[in-house]
């Protein structure tokens, strides 16, 4: 979109080098995403998406080039092979502006919903309980979920859960979401309503990285789709461009096997 080429960039991966033991999972992997950007990621199992997100959150350090959240580096970046960690507090701080979602919900099995969406805002940024249950309230409600706030996770079900988990993550007031095939542990009948709660988060202007295999979505909602193989990014472009015109062999034979 001519508009987003325009805005500035939250997003910068650079060089992505990651190492699992012997495996060398991230090949030298590149992408950039714009405020207000939603980009899919797409690609086989196995090709280093979630340790992609897993590193530009830094929950794993990378061992070469750089990540950047709004222009602030909080990977590890190589200059002439010297390797530079940022403090603990850096990267704290920095992982506070981005909201993961997970296939598996990970809620907090012993916490109520508005607990789960409450306990971020009051223990990690010391929000006043009161302003942080109003917010909380409004959250639940935009997922739909207004009803539930007292329900425990088991009391749930999957495309419930799922929803709660995207209103505790929006309650830390993050500038980048990202969400790690969010529907794939789901009964195919619960998928539709998560994705919608994510495509309304979308049209809020929140920017987005969605690793996915829903292809209406990535069509539907994408700026950019991006597709991976091998720990490296193959090609990206416009959902139409990647989709129904695919430039490289890889991802067509790809999008014939998960349509
Ligand atoms: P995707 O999310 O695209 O399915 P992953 O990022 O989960 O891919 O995994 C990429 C590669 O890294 C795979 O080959 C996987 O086996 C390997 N891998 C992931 N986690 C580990 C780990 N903890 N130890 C060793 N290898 C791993
Ligand atoms: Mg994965």
């Amino acid at each position: 979109m001519s508009t987003l080429t325009e805005a500035p960039t939250m997003l910068r991966v650079e060089g992505v080098h990651k190492w699992m033991g012997h495996n060398h999972v991230l090949r030298g992997v590149d992408l950039e995403v714009r405020q207000g950007e939603i980009v899919c990621i797409l690609g086989p199992s196995g090709s280093g998406k979630s340790t992609l997100l897993r590193c530009i959150n830094h929950l794993d350090p990378v061992d070469g080039g750089v990540v950047e959240v709004e222009s602030e580096r909080i990977g590890y970046e190589t200059r002439r092979g010297t390797l530079y960690e940022q403090s603990e507090r850096d990267v704290a701080r920095a992982r506070r502006r981005i909201g993961m979602v997970f296939q598996h919900f990970n809620l907090f099995q012993h916490l109520t919903a508005l607990e789960n969406v409450t306990y971020g805002p009051v223990k990690v940024l010391r929000r006043p309980r009161a302003e942080a249950v109003a917010h909380g309230r409004e959250l639940l409600a935009s997922v739909g979920l207004g009803q539930k706030e007292d329900s425990y996770p088991s009391e749930l079900s999957g495309g419930q859960q799922q929803r709660v988990a995207i209103a505790r993550a929006l309650a830390m007031r993050p500038q980048l979401m990202m969400f790690d095939e969010p529907t794939s542990a789901l009964d195919p009948e619960l998928v539709g309503e998560v994705l919608a709660v994510m495509k309304r988060v979308a049209e809020g202007g929140m920017t987005m990285v969605v690793v996915t295999h829903e292809i209406g979505f990535a069509r539907e909602v994408a700026d950019r789709v991006v597709f991976m193989d091998q720990g490296v990014v193959v090609e990206e472009g416009t959902a139409s461009e990647v989709l129904d015109d695919p430039r490289h062999e890889r991802t067509a034979s790809f999008l014939r096997r998960v349509r």
